[in-house]
């Protein structure tokens, strides 16, 4: 064994308990860590002949690349949609390191992992309160949960005139709906070979909506001439976490051949609470469903989930197989992970998640959602008494889109936010909505409290003085 890797062998206890006491200090400082910065790093790095051994490289990662570190896990991170992590969560993540199990098999000499997956799986489906006719399994993110299932739908849709695009390749346009597609679908339309402009954008319903007009969706329908197709439909839109109407849909199921996939990725999260579970009503009629854990479930990145119903299993082997063998026996008890979604090697990335269902129960999670959503509520209304702010829509669960008020003050939208964003108290995206320019705050971080709300407020006042709007 190289020397300084036996080194390190007989220090281990001391190289993780430094690691540990890092960490702590990161996550008991997350309130006064900057939430941007201005690090950069040096390009002209060279690889050491000599390694340094864990203890000094965790110094150089200290001086050089800590700061690079922002506050991204605490409270007034509201930008894209990003949860923090639940102490148990951590706790399951760096167990998922230190076992390092490659999760595939639920039976099998090499490990058979993949049952504490079928376990976490059937723990969120009850969280969700969604049957067990779904199978699901772990991936990255939404992206490549959206990317999974819309590569069965892709398979499936082939499959209606007795074609297998996933050995033929694809030859016939595949026909998709959707009102308000996520960008990662329209990025996955492009990966799978789709194209990322062959699709038909239904109208939202009228007024200041983003869900789908089911009259409209029936009457693109109706200009399909019965051909299959599929729909791509929305549980939470990211700008104003706007629903599909999932009843209507089902009721459309009755009468037209389509796959229908929901992007749940944070939105799913409404079936939780009693006060916003009509929301999702009707969404256990879907064939295939995308929830993101890295967000809501506040469990760290990287983490999201698929639901695929069960019935669709062999369509899912056809298209993510690992070898051109037939797969022998039934699919469902010599279950692989390798032969439903696209990665081979995979960590125990359910374990997390694992944990923190445990740990903190279905009461656990309704108090996240309903902490999450009243704090958007009480952020729309901070806004309209700060004055200088205008809401670009209603708020209907955890995610506020506004702007600064007057179509006089869209050029300093930009500006505004670049400022805000600098002073590193509290971290937005920016957006476009109904074409123009506005700011998005998500709440979904376990962490935020009233304290949090009214810091930003006395920021977002303090930034409009500083620019003089
Ligand atoms: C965040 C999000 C995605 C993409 O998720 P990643 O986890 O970033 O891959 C997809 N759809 C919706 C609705 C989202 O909010």
């Amino acid at each position: 064994m190289n020397s300084i890797l036996q080194q390190d062998l007989n220090d281990f206890e001391n190289i993780l308990e430094k690691a540990k006491q890092q960490g702590i200090e990161f996550l008991n400082n997350l309130d006064t860590i900057s939430t941007s910065n201005k690090a950069t790093t040096d390009p002209n790095q060279m690889l050491n002949e000599f390694g340094l051994g864990s203890l000094e490289t965790l110094k150089e990662f200290n001086e050089r690349l800590a700061p690079l570190m922002v506050s991204s896990p605490g409270p007034r991170y509201l930008g894209f949609v990003t949860g923090g992590s639940t102490p148990a969560s951590i706790a399951g993540d760096w167990l998922a390191s230190i076992y390092d199990q490659n999760t595939q098999a639920i039976k099998a000499q090499g490990g058979a992992s993949a049952l504490i997956e079928f376990e976490t799986i059937n723990l969120l489906l009850q969280l969700l309160a969604l049957p067990d006719t779904f199978l699901g399994g772990f991936v990255t993110g939404a992206t490549m949960s959206n990317f999974t299932c819309l590569g069965v739908a892709r398979q499936w849709f082939g499959k209606q005139s007795g074609k297998d695009f996933a050995k033929e390749g694809i030859s016939e346009t595949i026909h998709i709906l959707t009102a308000t597609p996520h960008s990662s679908s329209v990025k996955c339309l492009s990966m799978l070979g789709i194209g990322s402009q062959n699709y038909t954008v239904v109208k939202t319903i009228e007024g200041n909506r983003e869900a789908i007009d089911v009259i409209d969706l029936e009457e693109k329908i109706k200009q399909l001439n019965g051909k299959p197709f599929i729909l791509i439909s929305s549980a939470g839109t990211v700008n104003t976490a706007d629903f599909d109407d999932f009843t209507a849909i089902g009721k459309l199921r009755e009468k037209y051949n389509f796959w229908w996939h929901i992007d749940a990725a944070f939105g799913g999260f409404a079936a939780v609470s009693d006060k916003f579970k009509h929301l999702v009503e009707g969404w256990e009629g879907a064939d295939s469903i995308t929830i993101d854990c890295h967000k809501w479930l506040n469990v760290p990145y990287e983490s999201a989930f698929y639901l695929i119903k069960k019935e669709h299993v062999s369509l899912q082997i056809e298209t993510f197989q690992n070898s051109n063998a037939p797969y022998l026996g039934n699919p469902l008890e010599n279950f692989n992970y390798l032969n439903v979604l696209p990665e081979n090697s995979r960590r125990l990335r359910a374990l997390p998640a694992w944990f923190s269902l445990k740990a903190y129960g279905k009461e656990g999670y309704k108090d996240i959602i309903e902490n999450s959503t009243a704090l958007a509520l009480h952020f729309g209304n901070a806004l309209i008494e700060a004055e200088g702010f205008e809401l670009m829509a209603p708020i209907r669960l955890n995610n506020v889109c506004f702007t600064l008020k007057g179509n006089h003050n869209q050029e300093n939208v930009s500006e505004f936010l670049a400022r805000l964003n600098d002073k590193g108290k509290v971290f937005m995206t920016p957006t476009v909505y109904q074409n123009r320019k506005g700011i998005r705050a998500s709440f979904v971080n376990w962490r935020t409290t009233e304290h949090d709300i009214k810091i930003i407020i006395e920021e977002m006042k303090e930034t409009l003085l500083d620019l003089d709007i």
